[in-house]
C-alpha cells in the first residue's frame, strides 16, 4: 500500500500569517509522525498515540451533531475511534452552559467560527441587507467540542414523519422511512436530555402572557379575522396558555404533526446545555476506545490506490494542530503572538474516514482532497481524483425574518437581566444558578412557538413562529448584544421550513485549507421572486404576526405596542416581499453533499452515506440531506448519525 501524494498539486502554506513551519511532505510516507518528529499529546481516551500506524479503525472529522453520535456509537461498539476537532473544549464557559447566553457564544472567540456569505447571487442585492458588512453577511457556526451544538439555541425538534418517508423515496432505501427512524430517535434520547422549559414562566409577566394569548387567539381564529369564530375578549386564559405550553411538541410530531402553540423543547439537563460534547466525554469516561483530539484541523483526506485506474481508498487524514488555525476563527489575529501552527501530520484509519465537518467544511475538505467538479478544482491546481459535480452544490437553508414590536414599559420577564454585563451582578443569572437552571435564563430566549402550515394543502407544518422578548434581526457583528439592549422589545421570528431553493453553493476560494470557502445561497434569485411559494408563505406569516399585534393591542390596552421592524410603512404584500427578500437569513445550512443513487450525477454520497467513487470514506453530517428536513436540523442530524453508525457497523461485519 502506498500513500498517493500526487493528489495535491498545490501545497498550502500559512505564510500569510507567518506561521507555517515548512515540512517535507515526501518524507512522511507512512511514517505517520509529524514533520518535526513529534507525535503530540493524547488528549483523552486510551487509544494509541496520534501517528501510530494502526492506532485507529475510524477517524471522524468534526464533533458536532453528525460527528459526535457516530463517533460515540462506533467506540461504544468497541472500535478504536479518533475524533479530529478543530475547536477546543469550552464546556466550562457560561456562554456554553446557560441557554439564554447562546447568542453570545456565537460571538465568543474560543467557540465561534464566522463565515461571511452571500444570500443572493447578485451582490448588489446583498448590499441592501441591513446586515451587510464589507466581507458579506455574517453566518456564525460553532467550532468547539460539540460543534455547532455547542453554540446553537438547543431547540430539539423532530422533523415531520413525511420528511423521512420522502428521503426513503428519494434514495430508494426503505431504511430511511419514518417507521425505521423511530428507533434512532430512541437512541438519541438515550444520551440527549430534552426538556420543555417551565411553562408557568410566562404567567408572571402580563405583557408576555397577553402576547401569547393573542397568538393562540389568532391561530385558532378567535380574533375573528378570516374565521367563523366570533371575536372574544377572554378566549384563552393564562392557565390555558400554560397548559398549551406544557405540551410536548415532539410528542405531537411523533404521532403525526399537530399545529398550534407550544413551548420549544431544548437539549438541556436541569436548564443547562447538553450537546454532543457531553456524549463524547461520557463515552471516554466509560472507558470506550475513543480518542478526542481537539485543536486539530484536518486539511485533506489521504488516499491510496493499487493503480491509477483503481478506486481511491481513504486511509487517513492530514491534520495541523494549533489553536484557531482556520480563518473563520475570531481569534486568528492573536496567533501572531499566541499559539503557533504545528506542522502537518498524518493519522491513519484502518477501516474508514468519516467527514462530519458540517455543511460548509465537509464539501471544502472533499474538494481539497480532489473530490468534486473538475471544472472548479482545476483553477485551484487541485487534481481531481473522484469527479463528483454535486460536491458543494444543492446548499440549502431555511428562511427567517422577525417582526419586532416595542412596548412602552419593560417586559418584566427580562427586566433587570444584564445578559451582557458581569454574570455575578446579573439577577437573572443568579436565579439560574440558585434555582438549578430555572428562570428566563433556562430558556434559549424563545418563550413559545406557533407551528403552522403555510397553506391548507402544505404537506407538512412548514412554519414555526417563535416569541422572543428581545430584538431579533439576524446575524451581524454585535448582534447578540444589540438584541438585548432594550427590555421592552418583542420579536416574532418567522422560520420557513421545507424551503425549495436548491441553488446554494459552497465553492473553494483557494487551495489553502485554512481559507474559508465562498458560500452563496442564491435565495430568491428567480425572475419573479414574489411568485415563489416560500416567499408567499412568509408574506402571509408576516400578516399573521400583524394580526397577533392587533390582538395584543386589544388584550393589553394598558400599554402602547408599536411595530418597529420592518415598521408599518412596509404594508403592501409586494413591499413585505421585498423586505423579506432583502433581510431574510438562515442558520441551518445543509444539503451540500447530497445523498442519492450512484447513477445520479449530482449525488455525492449513496444512501449508506459512502462517498460515491471512493472507498472507506463517508460523510455523516447535515450536508448529506437531499432536502432540508423539518423545521430544525439538529435532531434529524443526530438521528441520521445514529443510523450511520449502524450502517458502518453492518458494513464492517
Ligand atoms: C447560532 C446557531 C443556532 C442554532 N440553533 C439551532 C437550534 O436551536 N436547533 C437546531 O436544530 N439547530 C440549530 N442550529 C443548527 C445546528 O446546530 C447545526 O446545523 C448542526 O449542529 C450541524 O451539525 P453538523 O454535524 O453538520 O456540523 P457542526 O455541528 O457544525 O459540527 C462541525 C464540526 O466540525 C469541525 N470542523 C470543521 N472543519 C474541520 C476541519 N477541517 N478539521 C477539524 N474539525 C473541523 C468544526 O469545528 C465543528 O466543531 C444552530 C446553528 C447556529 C450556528
Amino acid at each position: 500500500m502506498a500513500v498517493d501524494f500526487a493528489f495535491r498539486a498545490v501545497p498550502y502554506s500559512l505564510t500569510a500569517r507567518g506561521r507555517f513551519r515548512s515540512c517535507a511532505y515526501a518524507l512522511i510516507v507512512l511514517g505517520l509522525v509529524a514533520c518535526d518528529g513529534s507525535t503530540g499529546p493524547r488528549r483523552r481516551g486510551d487509544a494509541g498515540a496520534v501517528g501510530s500506524l494502526d492506532a485507529y479503525e475510524y477517524i471522524v472529522v468534526g464533533s458536532g451533531a453528525g460527528g459526535g453520535p457516530v463517533a460515540s456509537r462506533l467506540a461504544r461498539d468497541g472500535h478504536r475511534v479518533l475524533v479530529v476537532e478543530a475547536g477546543e473544549d469550552v464546556g466550562g464557559a457560561l456562554e456554553y452552559r446557560v441557554p439564554a447566553r447562546h447568542a453570545l457564544s456565537t460571538e465568543s472567540a474560543p467557540m465561534a467560527w464566522w463565515f461571511f456569505v452571500q444570500h443572493h447571487t447578485d451582490v448588489a442585492l446583498d448590499r441592501e441587507d441591513s446586515k451587510w458588512t464589507d466581507q458579506g453577511i455574517l453566518y456564525p457556526r460553532g467550532s468547539a467540542l460539540g460543534g455547532s451544538t455547542a453554540v446553537n439555541a438547543m431547540v430539539t425538534v423532530l422533523p415531520s414523519r413525511g420528511d423521512w418517508d420522502r428521503l426513503a423515496a428519494a434514495t430508494g432505501d426503505p431504511g430511511w422511512r419514518a417507521s425505521e427512524m423511530d428507533r434512532y430517535e430512541a437512541r438519541v434520547r438515550e444520551w440527549l436530555s430534552i426538556e420543555v422549559p417551565d411553562p408557568t414562566l410566562v404567567l408572571d409577566d402580563v405583557a408576555t402572557l397577553d402576547m401569547l394569548r393573542a397568538a393562540a387567539d389568532v391561530h385558532t381564529g378567535h380574533d375573528g379575522v378570516g374565521s367563523v369564530l366570533e371575536p372574544s375578549d377572554v378566549a384563552i386564559t393564562g392557565s390555558a396558555i400554560a397548559g398549551l405550553l406544557g405540551r410536548d411538541l415532539n410528542e405531537a410530531l411523533h404521532v403525526g404533526e399537530t399545529t398550534g402553540l407550544y413551548r420549544l423543547p431544548l437539549a438541556t439537563r436541569r436548564g443547562e446545555r447538553r450537546s454532543t460534547r457531553e456524549l463524547l466525554l461520557e463515552t471516554v469516561a466509560a472507558g470506550h476506545p475513543l480518542t478526542i483530539l481537539t485543536g486539530a484541523f484536518a486539511t485533506r483526506v489521504l488516499f491510496t490506490r493499487d493503480d491509477a485506474s483503481a478506486r481511491p481508498r481513504a486511509i487517513g487524514v492530514e491534520i495541523v494542530r494549533g489553536r484557531s488555525l482556520y480563518r473563520a476563527s475570531l481569534e486568528t489575529a492573536s496567533l501572531e503572538t499566541g499559539s503557533a501552527a504545528g506542522a502537518p501530520e498524518q493519522v491513519l484509519a484502518s477501516r474508514e474516514v468519516i467527514l462530519s465537518a458540517g455543511a460548509f467544511n465537509s464539501p471544502q475538505l472533499l474538494m481539497l482532497s480532489g473530490i468534486g467538479d473538475p471544472a472548479s478544482l482545476e483553477p485551484h491546481g487541485i487534481e481531481t481524483i473522484v469527479p463528483r459535480v454535486g460536491v458543494g452544490r444543492n446548499l440549502q437553508d431555511r428562511y427567517e425574518v422577525a417582526v419586532v414590536g416595542e412596548l412602552g414599559a419593560p417586559l418584566s420577564i427580562v427586566a433587570g437581566c444584564e445578559l451582557d454585563g458581569a454574570a455575578e451582578s446579573d439577577p437573572c443569572q443568579r436565579e439560574w444558578n440558585q434555582s438549578g437552571g430555572g428562570g428566563v435564563y433556562g430558556t434559549s430566549g424563545f418563550l413559545a412557538t406557533v407551528l403552522r402550515r403555510s397553506s391548507s394543502d402544505a404537506p407538512y407544518a412548514d412554519l414555526q413562529i417563535f416569541a422572543s422578548p428581545s430584538d431579533v434581526r439576524g446575524y451581524f457583528p454585535g448582534y447578540s448584544r444589540a438584541s438585548v439592549e432594550r427590555s421592552n422589545r418583542f420579536s416574532w421570528v418567522i422560520l420557513k421550513g421545507h424551503s425549495r431553493n436548491h441553488d446554494g453553493r459552497v465553492e473553494l476560494g483557494s487551495a489553502d485549507p485554512f481559507d474559508r470557502p465562498r458560500i452563496t445561497f442564491a435565495s430568491w434569485d428567480e425572475e419573479d421572486p414574489l411568485g415563489d411559494p416560500d416567499l408567499r408563505a412568509m408574506i402571509d406569516a408576516v400578516a399573521f404576526v400583524r394580526r397577533i399585534h392587533a390582538r395584543m393591542r386589544d388584550l393589553h390596552p394598558q400599554d402602547r405596542f408599536d411595530e418597529i421592524w420592518p415598521g408599518p410603512e412596509v404594508r403592501e404584500a409586494n413591499e413585505i416581499g421585498e423586505w423579506i427578500r432583502r433581510e431574510a437569513w438562515g442558520h441551518h445550512a445543509s444539503c451540500s453533499n447530497r445523498m442519492g443513487s450512484p447513477a445520479d450525477a449530482g449525488a455525492v454520497v449513496d444512501s449508506r452515506l459512502r462517498v460515491i467513487g471512493a472507498d472507506a470514506l463517508r460523510v455523516v453530517d447535515a450536508s448529506v440531506f437531499p432536502d432540508i428536513p423539518g423545521t430544525f436540523i439538529a435532531m434529524p442530524t443526530f438521528m441520521l448519525a445514529e443510523r450511520a453508525a449502524d450502517l458502518i457497523l453492518e458494513d464492517a461485519r
